[in-house]
């Protein structure tokens, strides 16, 4: 079951096992939704507080802390995973951590999965609103991820002009002396 899990859910992460287990639950009382299962766990190499190398147990299991992620849907259901991830203490610095993985960023409740399935949908036709409803997100959560995307395009601004130009001259409407516009490609 783990095995189909992750090809289902697409989140390959391989310190992730998926449980036997996908249960029925409803959201917000009428709102049906698929509950996965998986656990993260790892033996990890540092401590990423003081960087101090794993030896001699120096990195202990320090319980388990539990966060329900968005998916992308499936058979038009919303689909979450319960996801126990492992948290470690540092015997050197006396700090605690919990596990990381690529299916999800730190402190964030939606996988990136979904996120690159909001991103995919954003050179179509649909609105914000359509594209939550599609993804079972919210409209305000759809439009962080709009920013999280163009905060990372960043615009090549230059200020000379640059050496082919194309004009095209049109007639236009908006103009009260009746005189030619142009376009400046
Ligand atoms: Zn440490």
């Amino acid at each position: 079951m783990s095995y189909y899990t992750q090809i289902l859910l697409q989140l390959k992460d391989t310190h992730i096992t998926f449980l036997d287990k996908v249960d029925e639950i409803y959201l917000k009382d009428t709102q049906k939704a698929l509950l996965f299962y998986g656990k993260l766990t790892y033996s990890p190499n540092e401590c990423p507080c003081c960087h101090m190398t794993n030896h001699n147990h120096s990195i202990v299991k320090n319980g388990t802390r539990s966060s329900r992620l968005s998916l992308v849907p499936i058979s038009g259901l919303k689909a979450c995973l319960n996801l126990s991830k492992q948290r470690f203490y540092c015997r050197n610095c006396c700090s605690s951590f919990t596990d990381q993985s690529p299916v999800v960023n730190q402190h964030s409740f939606i996988s990136n999965r979904l996120k690159q399935w909001v991103i995919s949908q954003l050179d179509t036709t649909l609105s914000t609103k359509m594209i939550s409803r599609y993804s079972n997100m919210s409209v305000h959560s759809v439009r962080r991820i709009v920013k999280d995307v163009a905060r990372q395009i960043v615009p090549n601004v230059s200020s000379e002009l640059p050496q082919h130009l194309c004009f095209d001259e049109f007639k236009g409407v908006t103009d009260r002396d009746k005189k030619n516009e142009f376009y400046l490609l």
